[in-house]
């Protein structure tokens, strides 16, 4: 029973502990797991206020409840937490770019993108091309370190994300796939019945196998899975692919910015210490004279991943002391501010070890990668040259047919 009296849509409180603003948005973007009942949650940039719309009004025990979900996210990722250093790499965020409104619209107007359903769109000839004209550029970055082709499945057998501990760093954005028991009478029951309503398909969840793989969240773990338990051939490795990726962001899928279901483009380095980090290097020094070609301003600085809550401030702060991250971060004029394209990752001996990959030596190889998405690759340089070909860097025009 809802009381009337008291039940509210909008819950507005202080967190428990004051959220400093470099973990505004980490924090803001950790609240769309808290709870189904929450369509929105907003942390103010100062980080002293927390507002949340629910989808439905909720009585005060229901009202307490969420705060009490929504501080222990705030506890655990603000307490004790402390700034981290950010490394600017690479500052070109005041080049000069003609456009300054969303995208979204005029390529909704255009059929450029047509939306499926959140975080699930497909993408017309003028993001095409313009895409593929980006995966020649990295293809030619990877061309320069001779990387070898691959192609990577998109579904991950479960158990091998279990052995790089994904389950427990990323557990909110996970994405399973699954399939009807083989068995006469539910896949029967299944065919009769099946339907969807405005949740979902409305089959018994008995009636699925259980979870043995998932859709990939990533494209270079399949390397490294190819690689386990065995010494690295020939002591060291450049490879190559694109892939699906996916991460199920909830309330966060927004626009082509966030994607359910996305595509990257990675470059991965397996070997040495040295080796890695010198490709890594190497890697962002000629990705920076191509993204001067291509016109983009943006900045490459220190960054870390999106672990989850209870994961969060110890990764983090491991990943900024040991300069595991750095991201492309493009220049987003209509909003002013910044997304990730593109990442440089080392992982140091992470899944040399995890996956028993090893160098002449006997020690754990160590991996690294450079990683591209390439929608939000299109999104930002649309965001900054609008959809008029005729303001477009010559590159960009001619080589895509703009
Ligand atoms: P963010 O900080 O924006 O969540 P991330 O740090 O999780 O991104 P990486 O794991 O470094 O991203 O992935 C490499 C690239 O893949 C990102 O730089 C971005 O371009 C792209 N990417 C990651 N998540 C998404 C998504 N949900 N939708 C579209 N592209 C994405
Ligand atoms: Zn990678
Ligand atoms: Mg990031």
């Amino acid at each position: 029973m809802v009381d009337q009296a008291s039940a509210t849509r909008i819950l507005t409180f202080a967190p428990a502990v004051p959220i400093p603003d470099y973990l505004v948005g980490e924090v803001q973007s950790k609240l769309a797991y808290v709870d189904e009942a929450i369509e929105n949650a907003q942390v103010t940039a100062s980080g002293d206020r927390i507002e949340l719309k629910l989808r439905q009004p909720a009585n005060a025990d229901r009202q307490a409840e969420l705060q009490e979900k929504v501080q222990r996210v705030v506890i655990s990722m603000a307490k004790g937490a402390f700034k981290p250093k950010i490394q600017v790499l690479e500052d070109h965020l005041d080049r000069p770019v003609p456009y300054h409104k969303d995208p979204m619209q005029e390529l909704t107007s255009h059929g450029e993108i047509s939306q499926e359903a959140n975080g699930i769109f497909s993408l017309g000839p003028m993001l095409t091309r313009l895409i593929d004209y980006f995966e020649s550029r990295f293809l030619e970055l990877a061309d320069s370190f001779g990387a070898a082709p691959y192609r990577f499945p998109t579904l991950i057998p479960a158990k091998y994300l279990e052995r790089v501990n994904y389950f427990h760093a990323f557990p909110h954005s996970l994405t399973f796939a699954t399939h009807l028991r083989e068995d006469l009478d539910a896949i029967d029951h299944f065919a009769q019945n099946a339907a969807c309503d405005e949740h979902g398909l409305n089959s018994p969840p008995e009636s699925f196998a259980q979870v043995q793989a998932l859709l990939s969240p990533a494209v270079c773990y399949h390397l490294y899975f190819s690689l386990a338990d065995r010494p690295l051939p020939g002591g060291q490795i450049a490879a190559t692919a694109v892939g699906n990726c996916f991460r199920y962001e909830a309330i966060n899928l927004v626009s082509l910015e966030r994607l359910w279901n996305f595509t990257m483009r990675e470059i991965i380095f397996v070997g040495p210490k040295d080796y890695v980090l010198e490709n890594r290097e190497q890697g962002r020094q000629r990705m920076e004279r191509i993204l001067e070609e291509i016109g983009l301003a943006y900045r490459v600085e220190s960054a870390n991943d999106p672990f989850f809550i209870g994961e969060f401030r110890k990764q983090a702060a491991f990943q900024s002391a040991f300069q595991l991250k750095f991201e492309i971060r493009a220049r987003l004029p209509f909003r002013d501010s910044t997304l990730a394209v593109g990442s440089y990752n080392y992982h140091q001996d992470f899944f040399g070890r995890s996956l028993n990959i090893t160098l002449p030596d006997g020690s754990a190889a160590h991996t690294g990668c450079v990683a591209f998405g390439l929608e939000r690759m299109a999104f930002a340089f649309l965001a900054q040259y609008g959809l008029n070909a005729e303001n477009w860097p010559a590159s960009v025009r001619d080589a895509s047919g703009g």
